[in-house]
């Protein structure tokens, strides 16, 4: 299934997983996530119906490692040769197919599905501008889901990943991802500037961004943050060294 939710901003959405999102510009096509390797024969069929040709893909962004969103990243760069833009502290775990930071094997579970490795040809901080055509692309670091979280802002649109959902629902926290709410909290805070603008998340639909959803949001993840009388839940160390993970 796929829609076309602003001019040449096309929503693919494979039943199950993460979205996928085509910006098509003058210069080509701009591909956000990529879902995972099993998502791969829909997201193709979904493009053909939309008549956007996988081979005009010019560049890629990852909003992060999870193996929903970018598992089938390492196929679709091999078969069309395009450079894929992460956070710096996501592309490790993603060159590598790190199975426990991209969330193919989820420790203490019986949940393990495939994963692409697939080389980062820019990894970011996050500020770093990159252009297609006649539009521009604009990283933002918004750790607090995962450590290497990151939105990406062209126009009017912003794409989240697992930051914020329509419902102001929230990815899961997790400290085998670097997950931290008090992180989460800042980025959140950080997002009021883009209220009015159509956010494409990884889950579920697009939606205007008000600030009630990042109200709600909030409200969860102070749940997670423990206060000054020793309420809130106990806190144990990131599973990533200090300067990131090698
Ligand atoms: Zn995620
Ligand atoms: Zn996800």
């Amino acid at each position: 299934m796929f829609s076309e939710v602003r001019p040449n901003v096309f929503w693919i959405h494979p039943p199950g997983g993460g979205e996928v999102y085509v910006v098509r510009t003058e210069a080509g096509l701009v591909l956000i996530d990529s879902g995972s390797p099993g998502q791969r024969k829909l997201v193709l069929e979904d493009m053909q119906h939309a008549d956007l040709n996988p081979r005009d893909i010019r560049l890629a962004f990852v909003t992060h490692a999870h193996c929903d969103h970018v598992g089938g990243m390492g196929w679709w760069r091999r078969e069309f040769g395009f450079p894929v833009v992460a956070h710096s502290l996501a592309a490790g775990p993603i060159e590598k197919a790190d199975p426990v930071i991209t969330a193919a094997e989820i420790p203490f579970t019986q949940h393990s599905v495939e994963f692409d490795p697939c080389p980062i040809a820019h990894p970011v901080g996050g500020g770093e501008h990159f252009s297609s055509g006649e539009r521009t692309f604009l990283t933002i670091h918004a750790p607090g889901h995962t450590i290497g979280s990151m939105h990406i802002l062209s126009g009017e649109e912003l794409f989240v990943g697992d930051t914020l959902f329509e419902s102001g629902g929230i990815g899961w926290f997790d400290v085998h991802w670097g997950s931290n709410p008090e992180d989460y909290v800042e980025t959140l805070d950080r997002m009021r500037e883009h209220v009015g603008r159509l956010v494409l998340p990884g889950h579920g639909a697009p939606y205007l961004l008000e600030e009630s959803q990042i109200d709600t949001a909030r409200r969860t993840a102070e749940f997670y943050i423990p206060s000054e009388h020793g309420l809130g839940t106990p806190r144990v160390p990131s599973a990533y060294p200090k300067d990131g993970p090698a």
